[in-house]
């Protein structure tokens, strides 16, 4: 007999539940409903609004169809016959999605128990091969994902093989729950996102910015390491760099609309110049202004070209945090991994030909390193190659295969498992995209290493080699892990919370057991910051194990319970989130020294 894949068991979810929601509300009016990577989910018209609560009553309906056993029926028919089916039935969205069939191809309807849908399938042959499901949201849907269209009401839901596979996938979504970066960053005060200040740009509270600044002291000493110089830009320059760069207006839709210079801006007003003009204008390069800055490349760019260079300087290696600004759709925006404003983990690489393989090299070493030290062990890398039978790309084709085979190269001595995908190259040269699996085994794409034969075009660039000529440079862009944003929301999940000590906003906890033993306690958290600990003391007047509970939720690495007795001999007793061994009373000098070169060495919470 044949194995069901999942696809069919959970396209045929997908019918059961349409035909259990027709059931319960009978004025309802189907759309579709598709298998998805992890589930299924279907579109509903119902006037009836739906919530979380009706949905334990459509899983009822669902289990009572799937009991009957009914038969999953495959008939192909004409579109005359399809039509009037669902005309009679009062279908119209169902009647718009067979209009979208191509000519030609045929028509086919699935039908179980007295549900039927215009459908490919395939689909299970019973309806008892649906052993465990689970419907899981609500969302709404716009009709062919048009907000102009009628919003739908879509119910999301989930299918697996057997029981088992079931609830480790519910499993997996509740911990992906309490490790969310929205959840741990509000209750942790990692982050605030204020309607005033606008949606998808993130302040950094003072947790959140401990975070991020050692993060960013990290990767800048392994920057200096090999050889990059840091540099500043501002974060608006003119729109005429951004055309010379093909940033502007191509990419127009995902910028920030254009600041107009505040002189124009008076002639336009007394012209009266309407908005439609007024953008042709900034399109067409007649009228000047300034753009939010979207990529850091063109400013990079400039400081390379800022004096002559010649090819003893070279590599040129230029390393900025360099906040960019996207225009995101309000609904795409998604807490610190879907934003409006980040900043990249940059630099810009000019080199030459010959200098690609160890320059790329290099990059990779510095992700590796980085990565590992945070224990992302599990990675991947993308190569992004040419369509050989495409004429888009520019550059000449032996620099291109040179570039792809320093890729190749660069990628094998990694240890990881790299993909090569033809295509998937920008025209302006081949690339290299790091994908990360976190603890819950999700996939997080990051940043990438490319190569760009382009932009020392249209900038013009040149260096002077050792013939005396000027030679054009090739330029790296690099950004490993794209942006502090999203790298700080992708580590708070993946540590949920429990970072590192070295990570840790708050290191140490001094919970003192008494009142007469505050001041005690605020001497010794004073030397623990002059050696560079970040120290707190809990003063509350309560008791000891409300000060350990406070602690833990603050999930803080290291809690120091201070008596009396301790006082005297300057023991302190150790509650250690870190590491369990370390439990137990101890001198205060020996724990202060082991914290330290937990910092220093950047350990692991083990
Ligand atoms: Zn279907
Ligand atoms: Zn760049």
């Amino acid at each position: 007999m044949k194995e069901e894949s999942l696809h069919e068991i959970r396209h045929s979810a997908a019918h059961v539940l349409a035909a259990a929601v027709m059931r319960l509300f009978p004025d309802t009016k189907i759309d579709i409903g598709p298998a998805t990577d992890s589930g299924f989910y279907y579109d509903f018209d119902v006037s009836h609004k739906l919530t979380l609560e009706d949905l334990p009553k459509i899983e009822q309906e669902m289990k009572k169809i799937i009991d009957e056993n009914q038969k999953f029926e495959c008939k192909s028919v004409s579109r005359e016959e399809a039509y009037t089916l669902f005309s009679s039935k009062n279908q119209g969205y169902k009647l718009e999605r067979l209009k979208d069939i191509p000519e030609g191809e045929t028509v086919t309807l699935y039908t179980n128990g007295d549900f039927t849908d215009l459908c490919r399938g395939p689909h299970v042959s019973y309806s008892k091969k649906i052993k465990a499901f689970k419907l899981t949201s609500i969302a709404g849907a716009y009709f062919k994902g048009n907000e102009n269209n009628k919003q739908l009401q879509r119910i999301y839901g989930t299918a697996f093989a057997d029981k088992a596979d079931l609830e480790a996938y519910l499993n997996k979504i509740e911990e992906a729950k309490k490790r969310d970066h929205r959840k741990l960053g509000k209750e942790m005060q990692l982050f605030h996102i204020d309607d005033m200040v606008g949606q998808g740009l993130i302040l950094w509270t003072p947790n959140g910015a401990i975070i991020r600044q050692e993060l960013q002291n990290f990767i800048t000493e392994e920057l200096k390491k090999q050889n990059y110089d840091m540099v500043f830009t501002p974060h608006i320059g003119k729109l005429d760099l951004y055309r010379t760069s093909g940033h502007f207006p191509y990419y127009k839709e995902s910028q920030f609309t254009p600041i107009v210079d505040g002189e124009e801006m008076q002639t336009l007003a007394k012209e009266k110049c309407c908005c439609a003009e007024l953008s042709n204008r900034l399109d067409e390069g007649t009228l000047n202004g300034f753009l939010l800055k979207p990529m850091n490349c063109p400013m990079h760019i400039k400081i390379y070209d800022s004096q002559p260079r010649s090819y003893r300087e070279l590599p040129v290696r230029l390393a900025e945090f360099g906040t960019v600004y996207r225009w995101e759709q309000s609904g795409e925006l998604n807490g610190l991994t879907r934003v409006r404003g980040f900043t990249q983990d940059d630099a810009h690489l000019f080199c030459t030909e010959e200098q690609i393989p160890a320059e790329v090299g290099g990059c990779l070493k510095i992700v590796k390193f980085i990565l590992t030290t945070l224990g992302m062990n599990d990675y991947r890398v993308r190569i992004g190659l040419r369509d050989p039978n495409s004429q888009k790309y520019i550059g000449k084709p032996e620099n291109w295969e040179k570039a792809e085979e320093a890729l190749r190269q660069a990628a094998s001595t990694l240890g990881v498992p790299f993909s090569q995908e033809p295509g998937e190259a920008a025209f302006y040269g081949p690339k290299i995209d790091f994908v990360v699996k976190d603890v819950l085994g999700r996939d997080w794409q990051l940043g990438t290493v490319q190569i760009d034969y382009n932009l020392p075009e249209r900038f013009n660039l040149s260096y002077t080699g050792s013939d005396n000529q000027l030679h054009r440079p090739v330029m790296i862009h690099r950004a490993p892990f794209g942006s502090m944003e999203r790298f700080c929301g992708v580590l708070i999940e993946h540590f949920g919370g429990n970072f590192p000590t070295w990570l840790a906003p708050e290191q140490v906890r001094i919970l003192p057991i008494n009142d007469d033993l505050i001041a005690h306690s605020q001497n010794l958290a004073q030397k623990m910051k002059e050696m560079g600990i970040r120290v707190a003391v809990d003063d509350h007047s309560d008791k000891l194990n409300a000060k350990i509970r406070r602690g833990e939720l603050a999930k803080v690495p290291y809690m120091f319970v201070i008596g009396n007795k301790k006082k005297e001999t300057n023991q302190v007793s150790i509650r250690s989130r870190i590491n369990k061994k370390m439990d137990g009373s101890m001198p205060v000098e020996q724990i202060l020294e082991h914290i330290k070169q937990e910092i220093i060495n950047r350990t692991l919470p083990c």
